[in-house]
Order: C-alpha cells, then structure tokens, then sequence
C-alpha cells in the first residue's frame, strides 16, 4: 500500500489520525526510519505498531495483525514493511475489551479492517495529513 498515495487520495475525517481503506493483509509501511517502541495491544487502537522516529516525531499504525513482523527495538527504515492490516475480530483474551454488537471481541475500535495512521509531535498528536499537503 502506498501510504502517502492514499494521504493524498480523500482520507476520513481527522480524529487522531487517519482511516486508510485497505482489505485485511495489505503491507503497511513506515513512514520514515526509526526505532520500533511497541508491537502489542494497545487498546482501542486493537493490535498496534509504534515508531519513534528519534527526532520527536512517534507513528502509530493501528488495527494490525496480531502476527507482528517488527518488535520492540527493531531498527526499522523509511518504507520498510512492518505490519499487516489486521483482522476486524481478534480472539478474545482478557485484554481485549472490545467487541461489537454481535459480541466477538474486535481488534479495537474498529468497524471492519482498515489502518489507522497516527502521528505526534513532541507528544501531541499531529494530522498525518500536515506533513503531505
Ligand atoms: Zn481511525
């Protein structure tokens, strides 16, 4: 998935972060280089990837498969492969506290399989957008 096409393409409305469409599997890609700091649960955004980019600036990509291909300290590179869309139910385990109306437990707030695309600054949540446009 070309991350920065999408950014360009029409994205969700900004709350947090962005919603890129993509079918369960897709390739997710950093969006620059740095150091991995989480590939875990993380709550309402479901199985997620953090990197701190060392330079103030952390993404998070959020909703991924719970099959990580990066973990806490990899080093990683701009446009390295570090993650798939996840699934939208994830198998229930005690920390996983969201489900949906049918009761499956949900890989955190989410509707169906999309990515979540968070970045901050110095700690404060940025519009990934910002940085394209
Ligand atoms: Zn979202």
């Amino acid at each position: 998935m070309d991350i920065e096409k999408h950014l360009l393409g029409g994205a969700s409305t900004y709350h947090g972060g962005i919603d890129i469409g993509a079918v369960e599997g897709t390739k997710i890609y950093a969006v620059a280089s740095g150091v991995v700091t989480k590939a875990s649960w993380g709550g309402a955004n479901g199985y997620c990837v953090m990197i701190d980019h060392q330079n103030g600036y952390v993404s998070t990509y959020a909703h991924v498969n719970p099959n990580f291909v990066v973990h806490v300290g990899d080093k990683v590179y701009q446009n390295q492969y570090i993650a798939n869309v996840g699934p939208k139910y994830v198998e229930t385990k005690s920390y996983t506290t969201y489900k949906d109306s049918t009761g499956k437990s949900t890989n955190g707030a989410t509707t169906g399989p999309h990515l979540h695309l968070a970045i901050s600054k110095e700690g404060k949540k940025i519009d990934p957008q910002s940085l394209y446009n």
